[in-house]
């Protein structure tokens, strides 16, 4: 298996600076985007919020917010009625428990709805609060396949194998770096697995071998 110097070392030649795909530039920004971005590409989030937060661009201004107009704005994003309900819910919420980037904690994220723990994972960390490591489809999938973890489907004990593995690093930027190497290198569908320089020490490419 390949070791954690070795993975991080081959993530900073690919993902030197590694920067988020979804559009933000506040707390407000962030949480909605991240909510807004399940089961979807942060490409088509990035268009619907450049519209949602020019008219709604603080809590306040959601929460007071025309159910039907919010669906209209976020309808390209798939569960749109789910969504656009939550975020409205949200900050409702933010704004009754005063929360903002200062006072937020997991408990306080995670009772908002569409929040799980990969959203408050993302917001922690990024933030600074904590050092967190969400773990989306990406990353287990890349997990598993490298056999970093031994399950697939399941974030937790992936992000639990993938501390284990990884020690005390700076989980923000490898977070970015697996999704990012994820997205577009080890992607669920033909992975370039050929131009990987870690195809040696990967149980995926490894048994494509023995499978030919
Ligand atoms: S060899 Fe293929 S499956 Fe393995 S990490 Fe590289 S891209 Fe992913």
């Amino acid at each position: 298996m390949i070791s954690n110097t070795e993975f991080i070392k081959y993530l900073d030649i690919l993902f030197e600076n590694p920067k988020p795909e979804l559009n933000y530039s506040n707390f407000y920004e962030l949480l909605i985007a991240v909510v807004l971005s399940a089961q979807c590409t942060d490409k088509k989030v990035n268009k619907a919020t450049e519209i949602l937060f020019k008219k709604y661009p603080n809590f306040n201004a959601l929460s007071s917010s025309k159910l039907e107009d919010i669906e209209s704005i976020v309808k390209p994003l798939g569960l749109y009625k789910t969504k656009s309900k939550n975020i409205r819910i949200i900050a409702s919420k933010v704004i009754e428990n005063n929360i903002n980037e200062f006072n937020m904690d997991r408990d306080l994220l995670e009772m908002m709805p569409g929040v799980g723990r990969k959203t408050a994972s993302i917001i922690l960390s990024t933030y600074g609060v904590s050092n967190e490591l969400g773990v989306d489809t990406h990353i287990l999938r890349v997990s598993y396949r490298l056999g970093i973890t031994k399950t697939a489907s399941n974030p937790l004990l992936t992000e639990t194998s993938l501390k284990q593995f990884f020690g005390n690093q700076n989980y923000n930027k490898l977070h970015m770096q697996l999704i990012l190497f994820g997205r577009y290198i080890c992607k669920a569908i033909k992975p370039f697995c050929t131009e990987c320089k870690i195809k040696d020490k990967c149980n995926y490419y490894n048994s494509l071998l023995l499978n030919k």
